[in-house]
């Protein structure tokens, strides 16, 4: 694909706005509207600063994108969004420039639209099922759903409206784990009137939108505007607080006075492969390289307090959207060389299509059908090479995706001197662990029912902790109805305390 500049797709864009002016479109006429691309920076530039990759839409492009929708009375799109956002709804105001109302409407279902359009795995949600991408017969042709809603949101944080707090209630609730789980269910409970104090092990709020999610794909501003707004409505911030083990949850309901606590706290526990030389330097979890660098800021080399290690050739294993963050966070670093290496094909990468894309045209090579058996190091225990093993696809696994299968005698060595581990995240089991009664599953997720409370009275748990490492979207949807939950038994028991 030829790189266009934002100046050049924003004309583009204004010159078919002048063909449709005055047209009465028909389907056919908005079938062959073209999809706007999302103006970037130059990847020969961008892989060598932390700025914003995707640059979002002019206003021109905004408008050409939402005429493409075919305003579908089945909305097959809504059902494909994990919160059922009213996509036609805000889509028609979009087009009609009434962004304010269009904000509306997506924040009746999202509270975090600027993070979600921007990080949003929508080829998979919302725009899988669209009818202008079923009728061109691709998925990603269909109507740029997340780039609209970004759009949208941008617009908003342009010229904030006030948010309105209810007359206190005199309940209190604690939220645990400021991620965007925390932070929705938080803003849900205060809106209601009651004090939400948030408890977050962290020196700053926002989970993994903040350690774990590059400033270039997420800029920190945007997690910060809506923290700043959850300060404004009155949220008590408890930072550097290990709920667990500063105190137990137990503690924050018998001796505290909350009358329900929320637990959202994530799922930041890196898993590793298990292999000879895991401990050699040079080895990192994905988790403690991006946190060095997103959240103590360690690629501000000679500001910055926390260093960073300093590589030439970095092999990245795993191929979900941590491993590319990983491997486009080293190479803005000044690695030489990233490879990831990844045991089935491009094709089963779990990571967002355009992620993987950004991730090539950056620069990092994708070595994949390839496994590393160990890890090899020098007389001083510093990573070496890695020896690695060729795979094939076969069968489907219990996953449904093709297993990788190793071909006997295709092992080689891959010379590197840093490794970063990024092959999925489990809970942390503090809580589990200090919390008696509360049930988990084997793999240490909490077990909720369909309110999202847990096996222990007035308590409440939402997002990757209970699901896995998922989505920003899933766990802003379970903190959401948790909260709603949360405020229907509190508002029952104000009743009932009147009576
Ligand atoms: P988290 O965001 O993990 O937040 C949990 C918070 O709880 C953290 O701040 C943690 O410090 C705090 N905490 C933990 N234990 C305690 C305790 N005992 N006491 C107090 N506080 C505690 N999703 C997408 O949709 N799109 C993407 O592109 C995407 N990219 C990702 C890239 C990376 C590198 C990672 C790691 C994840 C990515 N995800 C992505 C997944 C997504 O970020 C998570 O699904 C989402 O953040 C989960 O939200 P959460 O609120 O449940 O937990
Ligand atoms: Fe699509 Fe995500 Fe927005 Fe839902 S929240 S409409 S899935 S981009
Ligand atoms: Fe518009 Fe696509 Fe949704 Fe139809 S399915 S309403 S075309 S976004």
């Amino acid at each position: 694909m030829s790189f266009k500049t934002a100046k050049t797709l924003d004309s583009e864009a204004k010159e078919i706005l002048k063909s449709l002016e005055g047209k009465t479109l028909k389907v056919k006429d908005r079938l062959a509207i073209p999809q706007q691309e999302m103006p970037q920076q130059d990847p020969s530039i961008r892989n060598r600063n932390m700025k914003e990759v995707a640059l979002g839409y002019s206003e021109s492009q905004l408008k050409v994108e939402a005429l493409r929708c075919l305003q579908c009375k089945n909305a097959p799109c809504v059902k494909g969004c994990p919160v059922q956002i009213n996509i036609p709804q805000f889509i028609a105001a979009a087009a009609e420039g009434n962004y304010e109302q269009a904000l509306q409407i997506i924040n009746q279902d999202s509270l975090l639209p600027a993070i979600c359009g921007r990080v949003c795995p929508q080829e998979k949600q919302c725009m899988l099922n669209c009818t202008v991408g079923r009728s061109l017969k691709d998925p990603l042709k269909s109507v740029a759903i997340g780039r609209i809603e970004r759009f949208i949101a941008d617009e908003g944080m342009k010229n904030p409206k006030p948010p309105t707090v209810k007359p206190p209630t005199g309940k209190k609730v604690a939220v645990i784990g400021s991620g965007p789980s925390g932070l929705t269910a938080a803003a849900e409970l205060i809106k209601e009137g009651h004090k939400v104090t948030l408890y977050e092990a962290f020196h700053r709020a926002g989970g993994v939108t903040i350690y774990g999610i590059p400033e270039f794909r997420l800029p920190k501003r945007i997690v910060e505007f809506e923290f700043d707004r959850l300060i404004e409505m009155g949220v008590q911030f408890r930072p550097n607080f290990l709920v667990g083990r500063t105190r137990r949850i137990e503690s924050l309901i018998q001796e505290d006075g909350y009358d329900a606590a929320y637990v959202a706290t994530g799922a930041g526990l890196p898993r590793f492969p298990d292999i000879e030389g895991e401990n050699l330097v040079g080895v990192f979890s994905a988790n403690e390289y991006l946190t060095r660098s997103n959240l103590m800021k360690a690629y501000k080399r000679g500001i910055a307090d926390t260093p960073i290690f300093d590589s030439k050739i970095a092999v990245v294993l795993g191929g979900g959207n941590v491993a590319m963050d990983a491997a486009r966070t080293a190479k803005r670093l000044g690695t030489e060389r990233v490879i990831l290496v990844y045991r089935r094909t491009q094709k089963e990468m779990p990571a967002r299509l355009e992620e993987v894309q950004h991730a090539v045209e950056e620069g990092i090579e994708l070595m994949t059908l390839t496994n590393p058996i160990r890890i090899l190091g020098d007389k001083e225990g510093r990573v070496n090479e890695l020896e690695c093993l060729k795979y094939r696809l076969g069968e489907p696994d219990a996953s449904g995706r093709a297993k990788p299968e190793p071909i006997e005698g295709s092992e080689f060595l891959l010379k590197a001197d840093t490794v970063i581990i990024a092959i999925g995240n489990d809970s942390n089991p503090l809580i589990s662990k200090t919390t008696e009664g509360l049930e988990t599953t084997k793999r240490g997720n909490i077990v909720v029912d369909e309110f999202q409370k847990t096996s222990i009275d007035k308590i409440y748990a939402g997002g990757d902790i209970v699901l896995g490492a998922a989505t920003v979207i899933l766990a802003m949807g379970e903190g959401k109805k948790a909260a709603n939950e949360i405020n229907r038994v509190l508002a029952q028991e104000i009743a009932d305390e009147k009576k």
